[in-house]
């Protein structure tokens, strides 16, 4: 009897699992499987209870001895193998660790919105079609003939050609459907990938692109992070590429993360054009879409996925490279919820699998140039441009007693005019959209503001209003001041609409492009955008950062930033490096082709010194100045950062919580761990939300760690949202 019921316990003890659910509170929780259940494994789905609700969960750990009398039993296993497993689940556990994150969570994240519903992992066969009879024709339904002349345009790139191109063509399925009864066409069956290979040859590379791409060949097979710093337009891209080749040739898989802004038709086309079929993960996808690409990947079906940051958690067969490109992107970098950065999470896929990352930019972040001085990353270097082309030259134009005009001086509207009658493109930065960052009282100096949040309203055009650029609420013009009840409104200040208003006005001969958020919404809207401008003939670009990002245009030979100053007066200590970037990086867009470029930057601060220093030395000689200060000042990258946030409707509630936080933390005592707040966040109200921080520097990671875990999860108001971000991007 007494034994009976000790092996009872135990075979009760291993039915015990433990189950990490999408929850913020507690990491994991103890379930048991029913007897007619098989145990699950670990990596698998599940569904079950939880408070008054159900979810779905993913099994950590089986064979649990639980301190509980009867855990719940689960009510569904959904995966009968697993949907996470080995080096994604591992990964896991460390990015619960790191970022102090729950794994419930974590896992969420990880896995495709279709796989955190619960939906099964079904992968759909695709059909591809090869053209049998290329003489059919039918004069009675003209779509049919249609359909084979684009099949015959298009047998020299590819010998077959996916239903879902077809479809995206414009033909339908039933038409398909009719041509292969007619075995006009006919479906094939074998596996696709190679078949698709497509034709287009590699350039010549240069010596310098042949040391690069030597130099990561030469790493396959184990651990080595490789930053290729290369100018604008010195062939980063067919570096990539040439690297790629033999990777697939050997079987293996390459993962290239690009950033948001990045990912055009453009993008996708050069990589196409190279190897055939590509997989593509972004957030215009559907869920079903982007499940079935994550499957594709995870079962080796597709060789080549290329993604934004969310595509850094895709499973592979046989991964074998990891491409970066634009690695100092802020797109890399979540900035809610679970603020992890895809770049970082990269190089721990690489560590894990022993696999080489090459990172990519023409200004690459001072956390890569910084391991690059540790020697813990190879520097690869492109000083030059590819197929000849010259780096643009630089001019300065001192803003100070001039008179303007929307912001344009008058030597800028001469050099503009110039370049036109050239027959050039030009391209006009400035980093605000809208049409007026300010309206102000010219009677008292009120200037509009935004009831919910501590930010002036941006004054817009076409639709005529005021938007909030932080809370998105949106207000009728105010005719009068709501201060002194003047009627003397102005607008301060020049957003892209002014600035196209103001070119128009100028040049009303020549055609305009604005490029920002409100003009340019979808990838697919760039991409269209993108193709008139580079059908080449003369015109102005009037834009926002989208301009400044990754784009290749030919025939612009003269790029202005209207104004470079306010990004170098952030307090963020990160602002000069993101300006320095953007001014590089728009910079570049001039002279990519035969024809050689012109920048010219509008100042009120020609002499501030990260100015010239940028114009001067170059992006090198900038960073490595800007790792000094840094250094000096005892900031990241040299020393690890981490930031506590908090926000309530009421600012006592937020001011306090970080209050308690920081008494837990400093009450840990013995560690040198700087611990400065809580202080109201730059942008102290938005939405009505009071917002509070707490900024963390310590002497070594581990500290940090420590710290951090030490904190535990602490007691949290019900209306107040915090957050833990290791490794803040936005440090202010
Ligand atoms: P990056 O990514 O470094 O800005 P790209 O890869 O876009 O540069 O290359 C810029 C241009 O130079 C592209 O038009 C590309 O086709 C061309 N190019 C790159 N490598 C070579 C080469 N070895 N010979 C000739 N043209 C090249
Ligand atoms: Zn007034
Ligand atoms: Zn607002």
């Amino acid at each position: 009897m007494a034994q009976l019921s000790v092996e009872c316990l135990m075979s009760q003890a291993n039915r015990i699992i433990q189950v990490a659910v999408p929850r913020p509170l507690h990491a994991v929780y103890d379930y048991s499987v029913p007897e007619d259940m098989p145990i699950p494994n670990v990596g698998a789905r599940l569904s079950v209870p939880f408070g008054r609700t159900q979810t779905i969960g993913v099994c950590v750990n089986v064979d649990v001895t639980s301190p509980h009398k009867s855990p719940k039993p689960i009510n569904e296993i959904i995966d009968d193998d697993a949907a996470i497993t080995g080096e994604l689940l591992d990964l896991a556990h460390w990015m619960s660790a790191y970022y102090h994150h729950p794994l419930g969570e974590v896992l969420a994240t990880i896995l495709p919105n279709a796989a955190r519903k619960g939906l099964p992992f079904v992968l759909e066969e695709e059909d591809f079609w090869h053209l049998a009879n290329a003489q059919y024709t039918n004069a009675r339904a003209p779509k049919q003939t249609a359909l084979v002349e684009y099949m015959s345009q298009h047998l020299a790139e590819y010998p077959v050609i996916a239903g879902k191109a077809l479809v995206e063509a414009g033909f339908s399925r039933a038409m398909i459907n009719k041509l292969a009864e007619l075995e006009v066409i006919t479906r094939v069956s074998a596996a696709p990938r190679r078949a698709l290979a497509a034709k287009a040859p590699a350039l010549d590379a240069s010596a310098e692109q042949h040391a690069a791409i030597d130099a990561i060949e030469a790493a396959a097979g184990r651990f080595e992070v490789l930053l290729l710093e290369g100018v604008t337009g010195s062939g980063k891209t067919e570096v990539y590429l040439q690297s790629m080749a033999p990777v697939l040739a050997r079987g293996g898989q390459v993962m290239v993360l690009v950033p948001e802004i990045a990912l055009t038709p453009q993008t996708l086309a050069r990589f196409e054009k190279r190897f055939g079929q590509v997989g593509m993960l972004h957030s215009a996808l559907t869920d079903k879409q982007r499940l079935q690409t994550w499957l594709r990947c995870r079962d080796g079906e597709l060789n080549i996925l290329i993604g934004t940051r969310s595509a850094v958690f895709t499973p592979f067969k046989q991964l074998d490279l990891i491409i970066v490109d634009e690695e100092h992107d802020s797109s890399y970098k979540q900035q809610e919820g679970l603020r992890y950065s895809a770049r970082d999470l990269t190089a721990k896929r690489a560590h894990s699998l022993g696999i080489p990352l090459v990172l990519g930019s023409a200004t690459p972040s001072l956390e890569s140039l910084y391991n690059v001085s540790r020697k813990r990353y190879t520097l690869l270097k492109l000083p030059h441009r590819a197929g000849g082309a010259s780096m643009p030259s630089y001019h300065l134009i001192d803003l100070r007693g001039q008179t303007l005009q929307d912001g344009f001086s008058r030597t800028l509207i001469d050099v503009i005019r110039h370049h036109l009658t050239a027959k050039g493109q030009v391209l006009i930065y400035l980093n605000r959209r809208g049409f007026a960052p300010t309206l102000l009282c010219q009677s008292c100096g009120w200037q509009c503001h935004c009831s919910d949040c501590d930010a002036k309203l941006t004054l817009h055009r076409s639709p005529a209003q005021m938007i909030c650029h932080h809370c998105m609420l949106k207000f009728q013009i105010p005719e009068l001041c709501e201060h002194c009840g003047q009627p003397n409104l102005l607008p301060v200040g020049l957003g892209t609409q002014r600035a196209e208003d103001a070119v128009e006005a100028l040049f009303p001969e020549v055609p305009i492009y604005r490029v920002d958020r409100d003009t340019t919404r979808t990838n697919r809207q760039l991409g269209e955008q993108l193709d008139k401008i580079n059908e080449g003939s003369s015109c102005i670009m009037v834009g926002t950062q989208m301009l400044a990002k990754g784009h290749h245009f030919p025939s612009v030979t003269l790029v202005v930033v209207l104004n470079a100053d306010s990004g170098f007066l952030s307090p963020d200590f990160r602002a000069p490096e993101r300006t320095a970037q953007l001014v590089v990086q728009v910079a570049g867009r001039a002279g990519r082709a035969e024809r050689p470029g012109e920048v010219w930057i509008q100042s009120y601060q020609p002499d501030n010194p990260m100015l010239t220093r940028l114009i001067e030395d170059g992006y090198d000689g900038f960073a490595q100045e800007e790792l000094k200060t840094r250094e000096e000042a005892g900031l990241p990258p040299i020393l690890p950062m981490a930031m506590l946030r908090a926000e309530s409707e009421d600012g006592r509630l937020a001011l306090d919580f970080l209050q308690t936080c920081k008494n837990t933390l400093t009450s840990m005592g013995r560690n040198q761990v700087e611990v400065m707040g809580p202080i109201p966040a730059p942008m102290a109200r938005i939405a009505n939300r009071f917002r509070y921080q707490l900024m963390l520097i310590a002497p070594s990671r581990s500290q940090l760690h420590q710290l951090l875990h030490g904190l535990g999860r602490p007691k949290v108001p019900a209306q107040l949202r915090w957050s833990i971000d290791v490794d803040p991007y936005d440090a202010l």
